[in-house]
């Protein structure tokens, strides 16, 4: 692994970036017509151009996918086998996280050091979950004298998954492992915004052992290339990550195309913090707080972007967080000191300002950390005295953005909470355990978190399912719920007599 600014940047000046799409064995060529290009949101230069695909190359890929899914490779290999594949292909991406962070750091701008992380965690998320494949149990049972019933459990057939650019590794993995764990074959079409890592990806699986055809990369955009995919009459469950919007567009868009299927949809949030009264560790909490919020310039679906705190204790932690805020300063994505990067693209940025400016116009009063005028920088921005139906207390954002609301009565509090429509992750800071399972179970959220927050020391537990509701989304991603959402239980009945 690279050590400093200086060695990574002499790998990012030699990083040669293969832009072909991944289909069958390996890379193929395209005409080329459709071209897109991943833009440097910190320095506005060109990483990479690939092809937007369309529905020739699309229907190719379902082909292999399918054809390798009929074959039985894979899809009738034990879990002790593929979980022996799976695990020499973490290793691989362990051993390439110097690559494929610093190929998430150009295309999005997530700082190197936080990139390189991510890998890290996404290699032992393929670990953790092949593990998981293996102590999958099914059940079965004596219905009466001479029977024998029982659940075999069967992979689906060519999942189609379709991903965000905020974690880009880890975002395809969260959404492929477990599809490829249970004997599925999968056709990726990751984000337009950061593609190269899921392409390495890929290649780094053939070379694990992965069969030919198992893993197949579509590169391009949402309109196009997401759109043929969707339509694909082939395809057995769609597992999508991205915004509320684009879920429910691609919902329309199979039903459109007479072609329903099952499907995983992980969607955007606005998840709040509610500090209680109790709590009065204000200054332990505000770093927690900042982190959840500032981390990866807000772009992370479970962002703490709503602050709740009681009256009493408001003033201080609003203090203290603000004073945080000014730590994280714009640097160069590639210095591995740099913890606050640019907003992914120009389009992301104008939204979040849009967003900034809808609050000033509702009233609130906006507080950005320190003022930057620097490239698509934003600054941690606090935006307090919001009114009681603020948009801002409400819409995801997708940048380093807080909302504070104020409360008096603990009921106020969880109102609000509830009030977005989301239903991603929420987290309430308590002294009172009573009051923390009260919390638990008031809040609607996939998880709820007491006293801990989620990347700031409260990691996920990948061996237990987690399901958002409401706008956030539905099916379940982790432990055996997030195995399940890619295969069907058929109950075999014997009669043993
Ligand atoms: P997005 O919805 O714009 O795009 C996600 C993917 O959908 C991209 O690959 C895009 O090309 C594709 N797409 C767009 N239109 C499509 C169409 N018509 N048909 C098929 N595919 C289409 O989201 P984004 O900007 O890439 O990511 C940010 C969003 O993702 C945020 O809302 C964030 O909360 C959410 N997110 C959720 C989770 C989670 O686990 N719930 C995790 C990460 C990100």
């Amino acid at each position: 692994m690279p050590k400093s600014f200086e060695d990574w940047e002499k790998l990012a000046a030699d990083i040669e970036i293969d832009p072909r799409p991944f289909i069958g064995a390996g890379r193929i060529a395209t005409d080329g017509s459709d071209a897109f290009s991943t833009i440097n949101p910190y320095d506005g230069s060109v990483v990479a151009t690939y092809t937007d695909c369309d529905e020739d190359v699309v229907g190719k890929a379902v082909e292999h996918a399918k054809a390798t899914f009929e074959s039985g490779t894979w899809s009738r290999n034990t879990m002790a086998e593929r979980a022996a594949v799976l695990n020499q292909w973490a290793d691989k991406v362990a051993e390439n996280a110097d690559v494929l962070a610093l190929l998430d750091s150009l295309e999005m701008g997530m700082p190197i050091a936080n990139a390189a992380g991510d890998v890290e965690y996404s290699a032992d998320f393929i670990r953790e979950t092949a593990s998981l494949g293996l102590s999958l149990t099914s059940p079965a049972g004596v219905t009466a004298p001479g029977t024998l019933n029982l659940n075999m459990i069967e992979p689906l057939g060519v999942i189609a998954a379709i991903t965000p650019w905020n974690f880009p590794v880890n975002q395809v993995l969260v959404r492929i492992v477990p599809a490829l764990v249970m004997g599925n074959s999968v056709v990726l079409k990751p984000s337009e915004v950061a593609t190269a890592s899921a392409l390495r990806l890929a290649d780094l699986a053939l070379e694990a052992g992965l069969p030919a055809g198992v893993l197949n990369v579509v590169t391009g955009t949402g309109a196009q290339t997401g759109a043929a995919l969707v339509r694909d009459p082939r395809v057995a469950r769609i597992a999508f990550t991205g915004s509320t919007g684009t879920g429910a567009r691609i919902q329309a868009l199979a039903a459109e195309a007479g072609v329903p299927k099952p499907m995983t949809m992980e969607l955007g949030g606005k998840s709040p913090h509610i500090v209680c009264a109790s709590f009065d560790e204000v200054a332990d909490l505000a770093p927690v707080i900042a982190q959840s919020i500032f981390w990866n310039s807000g772009q992370v679906c479970s962002a703490g972007s709503l602050l709740i705190v009681h009256e009493n204790l408001a003033d201080e932690l609003v203090q203290a967080v603000m004073e945080l805020g000014k730590g994280f300063t714009p640097g160069h994505p590639l210095d591995p000191n740099t913890q606050f990067g640019p907003i992914a693209t120009r389009g992301q940025y104008k939204q979040v300002q849009a967003h900034l400016s809808n609050a000033k116009d509702e009233g609130a009063n906006v507080h950005p950390a320190y003022q930057t005028t620097d490239g698509l920088f934003v600054a941690p921005t606090l935006v307090d005295g919001i009114a009681p139906n603020a948009a801002i207390a409400r819409e995801e954002i997708f940048g380093p953005v807080l909302a504070v609301a104020r409360y008096t009565e603990l009921s106020e509090a969880i109102e609000l909470a509830n009030s977005s429509g989301f239903g991603l992750v929420a987290t309430a800071w308590t002294k009172d355990l009573g009051e923390g399972h009260r919390l638990a179970r008031a809040l609607k959220a996939g998880s709820v978190t007491i006293n801990s927050s989620i990347g700031v020391g409260g990691e996920i537990s990948t061996s237990l399912g987690l399901e958002p509701v409401g706008n956030s989304g539905f099916g379940a991603d982790y432990g055996f719920p997030g195995l399940m959402q890619f295969a069907h239980a058929k109950m075999i009945a014997f009669n043993t007599h």
